[in-house]
């Protein structure tokens, strides 16, 4: 049963790479089938496995050996890990969802530090949804975080210090858990960015994408602090 989520989960994985790239260039999702972006040669089934596909190609073209990249690699690997967690109760269902949501936004922030507005309103929509499934739903929670991020994204539209999107994805975490996890989450998104900075040969004066950070700083939290 394991096997079978990760491998549902990294199709899923592959998907979502596959709707972020062809988004970003303007491309249809449905057409034209998978194909080399370098020689445009259509990819065979075999050549469409998630993962195996990437180990049997040693990551680039059978035809043109044009390097095919890691995005989509470890798009496929994260969401497989994600799909670990599904058990047929409505909670793991919706935390798989706002997780696929979460890579789906650090997959666009990646490639062109893009955090599109229609996935924070499904984010948003999908935290909201389950509290009220769960009879969870706190009005005064809600108003607090929404006043508390009227203020802040005000004052950061005047001083950029982190990008919008970045602020947005902060207060859904913080209303989807709580004041204690959430500053858990960006503490170690801050760390995970300090890290990177240091270990990779990154551009110091290029903007890092914080969305991914943030994602992986979420699911740490969720995973390993309970608070
Ligand atoms: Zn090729």
């Amino acid at each position: 049963m394991i096997i079978i989520k990760f491998i549902i989960g990294t199709i899923i994985g592959s998907f979502s790479s596959l709707v972020s790239i062809r988004t970003l260039r303007n491309e249809s999702i449905i057409s034209p089938r998978s194909h080399c972006d370098n020689c445009n040669r259509r990819l065979t089934p075999l050549e469409m496995i998630p993962i195996i596909s990437f180990i049997i190609l040693k990551g680039k073209c059978h035809d043109c050996k044009q390097p095919i990249g890691y995005l989509n690699l470890i798009s496929e690997i994260i969401m497989g890990c994600i799909c670990l967690q599904f058990s047929l109760n409505v909670n793991s269902i919706f935390t798989i969802l706002f997780e696929w949501i979460l890579l789906l936004i650090s997959l666009f922030d990646v490639q062109k530090m893009i955090i599109p507005t229609k996935l924070i309103h499904l984010l948003l929509i999908i935290v909201v949804i389950q509290q009220l499934i769960n009879f969870d739903f706190n009005l005064i929670k809600f108003s607090l975080v929404l006043l508390s991020y009227t203020i802040i994204s005000g004052i950061n539209q005047r001083y950029s210090w982190i990008g919008n999107g970045d602020i947005d994805i902060i207060w859904i975490i913080l209303l989807k858990t709580n004041l204690n996890m959430s500053i858990i989450s960006l503490f170690i998104s801050s760390c995970l960015v300090i890290i990177f900075q240091i270990a990779s040969k990154y551009d110091k004066k290029r903007p890092i994408p914080y969305a991914p950070f943030l994602f992986a700083a979420f699911i740490i939290t969720n995973t390993f602090v309970k608070i």
